[in-house]
């Protein structure tokens, strides 16, 4: 595609690497076909091909409208679109970078941006967000409907294994995951522990800057980065073997701390070091798989925790790129994975989108739980506290992260 940026932009970092992109894109519209938003709203321009089309011209100098921010905020970023195209195209830097734009040049509604506020005041600040969690969960007698669904009940935290071994992973704990789902952490250092690995947290590492992130606070989420970098760093200088994540959006955030800090002198290489030891936890056990093999199999074809619908998050199959790993490593440990149509579709979770775009949300929840007990679980798993919370929301089964389930397999 020819471009002509404008002089606002084409000599800065964000219009460089923008023009890149676009120059990539040969506009086949293949990457509609795999697009959760252009399947359900049918509109070119709610589709990557349209959104491409919307980014270009507010880089070459068109006024961004109202109508522009609408496309791009019912995008989910869910990055389906990358995973499909031919030409590389990385729409899901594009999009932060055409985001930015707009938002500057159209500006939110006072309601607008009093929820989004809120929203980076408590979801990345677990000091916060878990009091708030533990009061809605103490009135959720008194709750009904939609409400009552988002809150979900109280989950026990887990013994954390003691004892240390000689191989040293890091563990990201993350903002929410700790009040919502506080056995995944613990789980995963059980089945660590198993394997001769210490999982280690680092108390003052929190938000990964995604929140921010994707809400246009990228100065704020930069922050975030930089504070987690700082109490990784002395770790990492004794030695630790990797930055395990077990949330995968989380994961593809770190993963990009490298290039979003490439331009930052004091921690530009710190953020390279960061984002090349991060590891989903998948990619950690996948490597010790073997001892794992040695185990007995299931008592039973009706075992708990036996038949498993896996939900590959947006994050870790199209961010991460880590198509098929889990699958095949949860059916190598002998689980019995049910068939899931359309699993490359987004589940409607998207970090805050569930609050922002609620009925596209709901849409693609009610199709995501249709497909996923489509063969009849007795589980569902999957690897992102947000994808985990938004299914729980809509089912009776149990939902949880498949290292939860890989943990009650050993006992
Ligand atoms: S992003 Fe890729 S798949 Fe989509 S129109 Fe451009 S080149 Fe084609
Ligand atoms: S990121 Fe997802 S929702 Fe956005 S354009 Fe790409 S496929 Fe569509």
């Amino acid at each position: 595609m020819q471009t002509d940026l404008a002089d606002f932009i084409k000599d800065t970092p964000q219009g460089r690497e923008a023009d890149s992109i676009l120059r990539k894109c040969v506009h086949c519209g293949f990457c509609s076909a795999t697009c959760p938003t252009y399947q359900l709203l049918g509109d070119e321009l709610d589709g990557p091909r349209g959104r491409i089309y919307l980014i270009k011209q507010v880089l070459e100098g068109a006024q961004a409208t109202a109508k522009t921010q609408l496309h791009l905020d019912r995008c989910l970023t869910c990055r389906a679109c990358e995973t499909t195209c031919p030409s590389g195209v990385e729409y899901g830097r594009l999009v932060d970078i055409g985001r930015a734009i707009v938002d500057e040049q159209v500006g939110r509604s006072t309601g607008e941006t009093i929820v989004r506020k809120v929203l980076r005041a408590i979801i990345p600040h677990t000091s916060r967000f878990t009091p708030l969690l533990k009061l809605g969960q103490l009135m959720r007698p008194l709750l009904f409907g939609a409400l009552k669904r988002k809150v979900p009940p109280p989950a026990p935290a887990s013994a954390w294994p003691v004892g240390a071994h000689m191989r040293k992973m890091l563990v990201l704990d993350g903002c929410v995951q700790p009040s919502l789902s506080p056995n995944t952490n613990a789980a995963a250092a059980r089945v660590l522990d198993k394997l001769g690995i210490t999982l280690v947290r680092a108390a003052p590492a929190g938000c990964c800057g995604a929140v921010s992130f994707h809400l246009n606070e990228q100065d704020e989420a930069l922050d975030y980065m930089r504070r987690n970098i700082d109490a990784w760093w002395p770790h990492i200088e004794q030695g630790t073997e990797a930055i395990v994540m077990t949330a995968s959006g989380c994961g593809a955030m770190v993963a990009e701390y490298g290039h979003l800090l490439a331009n930052d002198p004091a921690y530009a290489e710190k953020a390279a070091r960061v984002s090349a030891l991060m590891k989903d936890i998948s990619e950690v056990i996948t490597a010790e798989k073997e001892i794992l093999k040695a185990l007995p199999p299931f008592a039973s074809p009706l075992s708990p925790h036996r038949k498993v619908a896996f939900h590959p998050p947006c994050s870790l199959q199209h961010g991460l790129k880590m198509k098929g790993q889990v699958e095949s490593l949860l059916t190598g440990l002998g689980f019995d994975l049910t068939p899931v149509p359309d699993a490359h579709l987004c589940c409607g979770s998207a970090g805050t989108y569930s609050i922002l775009q609620p009925d596209l949300s709901q849409q693609l929840l009610k199709n995501k739980i249709n497909a996923l007990t489509s063969g009849a679980p007795a589980v569902i798993v999957t690897a992102n506290i947000g994808c985990q919370a938004h299914l729980q929301s809509a089912t009776g089964l149990p939902v949880m992260h498949w290292i939860e389930a890989l943990d009650a397999r050993l006992g």
